[in-house]
């Protein structure tokens, strides 16, 4: 009989101490697998990160983008995986959390050999992640990657895609923000209300239809002139001020960052009048760290709804192209957000933290719930 045992099982004495891990092995990240994908014909060179697949496919978009490094490519795919598997899970998705990196300029090195050599890696995983649009691809991407997996949503509607998510993403805004003003003035109405919508591109100017059909009045603020025109020639009622200082000092019962990240910064925080924060923009949160930002809203009587949370009606969208997109169905899922936003609101004031921490807190309930009951059962998905 043969005994195995490892080649160098008698050799080495300790682990040799070649390779340091910048993030995957380390437990504050935890994620399942991390794959590099290398095609020297086309000049792929990508990084797929799975975070979770504890509640389903790991689903988020590729970021396709001039990384200085391999480190920051690896460190961007890996931070952006895990938020994507807390915001799923917030969301009430069946789904886990992952995200991909493409390393290069998309506007000089995306090419169909090069993304259909991206959608054979993606299908090699045989379901684990899912890819989508995220800064530097697009839809017409994500068709082209359809021709070597299915594993792939946002796409284009000829292609069974859910079209642009900015519609469900506005109207999960708005749900969100109805879900506040239930929580802070016990009314679910906006009418009346002054709301300040600061960037009215794709979803901020939706969100403006949906707050002007309930009565909201409307401040907004925009760095591009053509975005404000647009917004003016449909919604002319609508106010325009000179900057974002200038709206979040105004007199605003709800302030929604539509724009970029890194929207509430301590100065901001500090002048800010509304008594809520909704808004789509991503990261919101210049310094999320304790005793942060989330706190001092929350010492100053501000109301804050989770970005990830609130903006979550896009990838709700897109993901329902895993079913079959039904828009009706995709709508039904993003009203939920008002349940899953009332749940946050409460949990903060229970416990009295600050509700960025009670998001997490509830993303991490159920993927530990969720995801361990489903663990061992056959057909899993
Ligand atoms: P967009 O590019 O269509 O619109 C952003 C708008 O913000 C533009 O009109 C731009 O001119 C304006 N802007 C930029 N900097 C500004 C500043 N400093 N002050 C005021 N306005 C400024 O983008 P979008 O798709 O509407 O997304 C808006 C935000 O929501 C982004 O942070 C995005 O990541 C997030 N988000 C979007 C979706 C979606 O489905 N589109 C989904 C989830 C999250």
């Amino acid at each position: 009989m043969t005994t195995l045992s490892r080649p160098d099982a008698h050799t080495r004495t300790a682990p040799v101490a070649t390779f340091r891990a910048p993030g995957p092995f380390d437990p504050a990240h935890g994620h399942e697998q991390v794959v590099y994908c290398n095609d020297a014909a086309s000049g792929l060179r990508a990084i797929i990160a799975v975070h979770s697949t504890a509640l389903g496919l790991a689903l988020g978009g590729t970021r396709y983008y001039p990384y200085e490094s391999e480190d920051d490519a690896l460190a961007d795919a890996l931070r952006l995986s895990k938020g994507m598997t807390y915001k799923n899970a917030l969301a009430g998705l069946d789904l886990g959390g992952g995200k991909a990196v493409i390393i290069g300029d998309p506007t000089r090195e995306k090419s169909e050999a090069l993304l259909r050599a991206y959608g054979r890696f993606v299908e090699s995983l045989g379901g684990r992640y899912v890819t989508a649009c995220d800064v530097g691809t697009y839809v017409a991407d994500m068709d082209v990657i359809h021709r070597e997996t299915d594993f792939v949503v946002g796409r284009s509607e000829p292609h069974g895609g859910a079209g642009d998510p900015s519609v469900l993403t506005a109207f999960g805004v708005f749900t969100a923000m109805r879900a506040c003003s239930d929580h802070v003035w016990g009314t679910v109405s906006l009418r009346g209300r002054t709301v300040g919508v600061a960037g009215v591109g794709k979803v901020g100017h939706l969100l403006v239809g949906h707050l002007l059909e309930a009565g909201a009045n409307v401040v907004v603020t925009d760095v591009s002139d053509a975005a404000v025109d647009r917004l003016r020639r449909s919604h002319p009622q609508v106010d325009v001020v000179a900057g974002t200082d200038a709206l979040v000092r105004a007199d605003l019962d709800v302030y929604a960052p539509c724009a970029l990240g890194g929207a509430l910064d301590a100065a901001t925080v500090e002048a800010l009048r509304a008594r809520v924060v909704c808004g789509s923009a991503n990261n919101q949160l210049a310094d999320d760290g304790e005793g942060g930002i989330p706190e001092r809203l929350l010492e100053r009587g501000i109301t804050y709804a989770p970005d990830y949370l609130v903006n979550s009606g896009g990838v709700i969208q897109v993901s329902d192209e895993l079913e079959g997109f039904v828009f009706e169905r995709a709508k039904h899922r993003v009203e939920k957000l008002f349940d899953a936003t009332v749940a946050v609101l409460r949990r903060a004031e229970e416990q009295g933290i600050s509700p960025a921490r009670a998001a997490d807190h509830l993303a991490e309930e159920r993927i530990t719930t969720i995801g361990s009951s489903r663990m061992y059962l056959p057909g899993r998905r």
